[in-house]
């Protein structure tokens, strides 16, 4: 028997399942459709639904919220490198090979793992960002580093980049696509055909950077 996640009822006249990114199942029915008629559907659809559940978790890995305990996995650069309880003094967190966090900083380590990740994705991005600057000759304002949720980067009329700092946590060349997006956002402001056409250009393989922040974009977080 699979579990119904979420059963949405509407004026529609027939049932319909949807599984979600994260594998969960969603029923639409009819407004007067029966519970008995809505389970034997889904029973029906058994082997679909399995299939689609095995698929979404393939394609979209959940994501796990972090417990801060020794050997879990934290990503920095695309790459998850493992976490070490230490007796150190200080700092509170290094990486060098593994993280190593303090005992003492355990109680805010969520904090002390943010501010980790924002000092480094704000001298790794400005970095990147004056590259392809000078690369492709766009002048822009300053780098701010943000705590956005859904949207990677942005572009100020002014010319001033921001990026989100969990950012940081991809590989460098989805790093790399998000900055000179928004780059080429200081010469042409909207998403229209110029702007990707110029894109297209700049980095031919974007579509693939693309799909890989779709399928793995949940993952670059804390929490
Ligand atoms: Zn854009």
């Amino acid at each position: 028997m699979i579990p119904v996640d979420k059963l949405i009822r509407s004026r529609r006249k027939t049932i319909a399942l949807v599984v979600e990114r994260d594998g969960s199942l969603v029923v639409h029915a009819p407004m007067r459709a029966n519970e008995a008629s809505i389970h034997e559907f889904v029973m029906e659809k058994e082997k679909w639904i399995r299939a689609k559940q095995e698929q979404a978790h393939t394609f979209y890995p959940p994501f796990v919220p972090k417990k801060y305990v020794d050997g879990e996995g934290f990503l920095y650069l695309g790459t998850i490198y493992q976490l070490q309880l230490g007796h150190d003094k200080k700092p509170p967190l290094t990486l060098n090979g593994t993280f190593r966090l303090t005992q003492a900083s355990l109680p805010k380590a969520p904090l002390v793992f943010e501010r980790w990740y924002r000092k480094q994705a704000f001298r790794v991005i400005s970095e990147r960002v004056q590259f392809y600057a000078e690369k492709y000759r766009i002048v822009y304002k300053q780098v701010k580093i943000t705590s956005a949720r859904t949207r990677w980067g942005s572009c100020s009329h002014e010319g001033t980049l921001s990026f989100a700092w969990r950012l940081i946590m991809a590989p460098l060349p989805i790093i790399d696509y998000v900055v000179v997006h928004e780059l080429a956002h200081v010469q042409v402001k909207n998403h229209s055909k110029r702007f990707w056409n110029k894109l297209n250009v700049l980095i031919p393989d974007y579509r693939q950077r693309i799909e890989w922040l779709e399928r793995n974009g949940h993952l670059l977080s804390l929490e």
